[in-house]
C-alpha cells in the first residue's frame, strides 16, 4: 500500500515539484515515505520523511507543494521546529503545534509563490474562519492565543489585513496585543527561534515548557535544544 501510494503521488506531481521531491531525497539519501493520513501532513524526523495525503479529495499540487516544502526546510535546511518538552501530554502537543505552525508557515510564504501557488489566499480564508470563531469564544486562553497568532501572521502575509484585525482586537478589549504582535512579527523576520521565544513568553507560556528540534535526517539523528538556550 505504502510503495503504491508512493507512486500515485510522484505520478500527480508537477515537474518542478518532481525535482523538488528528488531534490529531498537525493540530498537526504532517503526516500519520503507516502501514506493515507485523515488531511495533508508531513513529518521529518530522524527517523525518516513522510507525507501524509487524504483519500477521496483530489490531488492537490499546492498542498503535495506545501508539505515538500515543509520536509525541505527540516530535512534539507536545518530549520528547528517548536515541539513540547512534555510532548506526550496533548493539552502541550497541541499549543506547541499550533504556535509552530503560525510561525512556519508566513516564512514558507515566498517559497511556495515561487511555484506558482497563492499561500496569501489560502491563509487569508483560514484566518478568516478563525476570525470568526474567536469572536464566538469565551476562552480567556483562545482569545489570548489566537490573538498574538493571527496578527502576527497576518502582517507577514498580507499586511493588508492587519487594520482588520487590529479592529478585530479592539473588540475583544485585547487592543495591546496589536504593539506586542508588532514586535514579534520583527523577530519572526530575523530570527525564528527567538522569534518563537518571544511569542510563547507574550502569550504567558514558560519557555521551559518547549523545545526545538533539530532533525538530521541523512544520519537519522535529531537533537533537542530548551528554548530557553537556543
Ligand atoms: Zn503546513
Amino acid at each position: 500500500m505504502t510503495i503504491e501510494l508512493r507512486g500515485y503521488f510522484i505520478t500527480n506531481l508537477s515537474t518542478s515539484l518532481r525535482s523538488l521531491m528528488e531534490e529531498i531525497e537525493d540530498s537526504t539519501g532517503q526516500n519520503i515515505h507516502v501514506l493515507r493520513s485523515p488531511e495533508w501532513s508531513s513529518q521529518s524526523r530522524g527517523t525518516g520523511m513522510m507525507i501524509g495525503i487524504p483519500e477521496g479529495a483530489g490531488f492537490s499540487q499546492h498542498s503535495a507543494c506545501h508539505e515538500l516544502i515543509h520536509i525541505k526546510r527540516y530535512a534539507l535546511q536545518n530549520v528547528p521546529r517548536l515541539i513540547a518538552t512534555r510532548d506526550k501530554v496533548k493539552h502541550w502537543y497541541d499549543i506547541a503545534q499550533r504556535i509552530h505552525g503560525d510561525t512556519e508557515h508566513p516564512l514558507m510564504a515566498a517559497e511556495e509563490e515561487a511555484y506558482g501557488f497563492d499561500p496569501k489566499a489560502f491563509w487569508a480564508e483560514d484566518l478568516e474562519n478563525r476570525a470568526s470563531r474567536l469572536r464566538q469564544r469565551k476562552s480567556a486562553f483562545d482569545i489570548r492565543a489566537d490573538l498574538f497568532l493571527l496578527l502576527q501572521y497576518f502582517e507577514c502575509v498580507r499586511p493588508a489585513f492587519a487594520d482588520r484585525l487590529i479592529r478585530l482586537a479592539e473588540t475583544t478589549g485585547n487592543s495591546d496585543a496589536i504593539g506586542k504582535a508588532k514586535e514579534v512579527r520583527e523577530h519572526l523576520a530575523i530570527n525564528k527561534t527567538a522569534a518563537l521565544r518571544k511569542l510563547v513568553q507574550r502569550m504567558g507560556f514558560d519557555a521551559a515548557e518547549f523545545e526545538m528540534l533539530y532533525v538530521d535526517v541523512a544520519n537519522g539523528t535529531e537533537k533537542t535544544i530548551g528554548l530557553r538556550q537556543a
